[in-house]
């Protein structure tokens, strides 16, 4: 069919059923030709609307008008100038809720892909060789706690700035959600490593297998091991339950277990110490992006029926809508309005089905969405081997009850300035999930790099008053 310029120019994608028995990447990029006609459709305009979309104002109509004249290098310089993490943040950006919303093209026609060709850019970039290379300029050591988008760019941004930077991660590889809860298919994890090796080409050493309030504490970083500030990107990886009757059966998971297990501990490979075994019919429940990852890496993982179970209805559901397109399309059946009552099993404690109630929208409640109501006499069961809960996630406790002076809220998210991150303890800054409960990655890697700069900007001018 021929292209309009009105229509966004198209994600190049794997055939459906090929991809959804397995993890190989499903986007397969733009070729220059894609990017060339899409950069065209840019108006360029005087006031670019769509760089106050994007969290971390990122140039738009500058790179997108270098990817225009063919000036490759010109793009990357200008994307990495305001976005540390392009090639990942290029896959998985919310952008029909950021840049892509605010694009004067909007009303009338789709928006230009900004973000395909943001990853278009970054793409470029990464078949280039590096250039980077350590600068150690400053004596001050510092020491950033978790190895997530909010710790990695905080760590690069100071290593740019010329300090010796050290990221204590409990888990045994960095990454955090980016290589435990998004699943390859989304992002391939060469593109995470390729990052991670930028950053400690620069310097950044990282120190895996430690948990700080349990190996070391907080306060040593500080008193002990001569740390001049420390960062905490800790995440919010605590997953929630629903507190419904058969949690505590086999064959139920959070969704965070289950896609750590799959994506970090291998848990497809039956070899494994942990394999992971998924029945015929797996029902999660929630409609964000990680129940979004946890039902398509069900289906890839051998589930004939993977299903969507959802009290509200489509309009409501937090996912990207790409990721959304992508599960129908390889067979994902959605259950809105359908709230779950009890997990039932069978006499060996296994997991057997789903008991559901129907459900109906009302008024709007207390977080602006249409308030599901139950519709009596509408109860069935969904029959299912998995039930995997993905309903939200807080931050893990551990590090704030074990140090003190950190304040959090009600929550549980650690209370720190929004421009600087600087929390109510001396030179400990934080950022990222930690702070802001479960939110994106482009959030948590702009909250780093924001941080990063109070820390240096702080240190300077202790240096200047000794
Ligand atoms: P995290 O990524 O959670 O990293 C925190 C790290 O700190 C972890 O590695 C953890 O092991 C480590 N840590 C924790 N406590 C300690 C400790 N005491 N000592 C040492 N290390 C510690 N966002 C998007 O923008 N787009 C998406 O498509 C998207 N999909 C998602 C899919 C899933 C399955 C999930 C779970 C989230 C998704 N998100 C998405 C959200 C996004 O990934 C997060 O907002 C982002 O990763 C937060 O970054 P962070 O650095 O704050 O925390
Ligand atoms: Fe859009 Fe995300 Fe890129 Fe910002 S970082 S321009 S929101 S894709």
């Amino acid at each position: 069919m021929p292209l309009k310029r009105s229509d966004k120019t198209a994600m190049p994608v794997r055939e459906a059923q090929a991809r959804a028995h397995d993890f190989v990447e499903v986007n397969q990029g733009y070729t220059g030709l894609h990017a060339g006609f899409e950069a065209e459709r840019c108006l360029r305009c005087q006031d670019p609307v769509c760089v106050g979309g994007c969290p971390v104002n990122v140039p738009i109509p500058e790179f997108i008008h270098a990817v225009a004249i063919g000036d490759m290098a010109g793009a990357a310089k200008i994307l990495r100038s305001a976005n540390p993490l392009p090639a990942i943040c290029g896959r998985v950006c919310p952008q029909e809720s950021q840049c892509e919303a605010d694009c004067s093209l909007t009303n009338r026609f789709s928006p230009v892909a900004i973000g395909h060709l943001e990853r278009y850019v970054a793409d470029w970039e990464r078949s280039q060789p590096p250039t980077v290379q350590p600068k150690l300029t400053r004596k001050e050591k510092i020491a950033v706690i978790g190895g997530g988008p909010s710790g990695l760019v905080c760590a690069g941004e100071l290593a740019r700035l010329g300090y010796p930077v050290t990221v204590y991660e409990a888990l045994h590889a960095p990454g955090g959600v980016l290589r435990y809860g998004i699943p390859e298919f989304r992002l391939p994890k060469d593109i995470l490593d390729w990052e991670i090796g930028l950053m400690k080409a620069m310097g950044v050493e990282i120190i895996c297998n430690v948990i700080i309030g349990k190996t070391i504490a907080l306060d040593d970083l500080l008193n002990n091991l001569d740390y001049s500030a420390v960062f905490i990107g800790t995440g919010a990886g605590l997953p929630q339950f629903l507190g419904i009757p058969g949690e505590n059966l086999n064959g139920v998971m959070s969704a965070n277990e289950f896609l750590t297990r799959v994506n970090l501990m291998k848990g497809y490979d039956a070899d494994s110490d942990t394999p992971v075994h998924v029945g015929k019919s797996v029902a999660v429940i929630g409609a964000g992006n990680t129940a979004m990852d946890a039902v398509r890496t069900a289906m890839r993982m051998g589930a004939e029926r993977s299903m969507i179970v959802y009290r509200r209805s489509e309009k409501e559901m937090g996912a990207r809508v790409e990721e959304y397109h992508h599960a129908m399309e390889e067979g994902v059946e959605m259950n809105w309005l359908t709230n779950p009552l009890e997990i039932i099993g069978d006499d060996d404690g296994w997991v057997t089905g789903l008991r559901c109630q129907k459900m109906k929208l009302g008024e709007p409640d207390s977080s602006g969405r249409a308030r599901p109501i139950p519709i009596e006499g509408s109860e069935f069961v969904l029959p299912a081997e998995n039930v995997i809960l993905a309903i939200g996630t807080t931050p893990n406790p551990l590090l704030t009850r074990t140090t003190a002076g950190l304040s959090i809220n009600k929550k549980g998210c650690l209370l720190a300035d929004e421009q600087t991150g600087l929390t109510s303890k001396a030179m400990v800054y934080a950022g990222g999930d930690a702070v802001t409960g479960a939110a994106t990655v482009i959030l948590a890697a702009g909250a780093g790099k924001r941080a990063a700069q109070a820390i240096h900007e702080e240190l300077t001018s202790k240096s200047a008053a000794s």
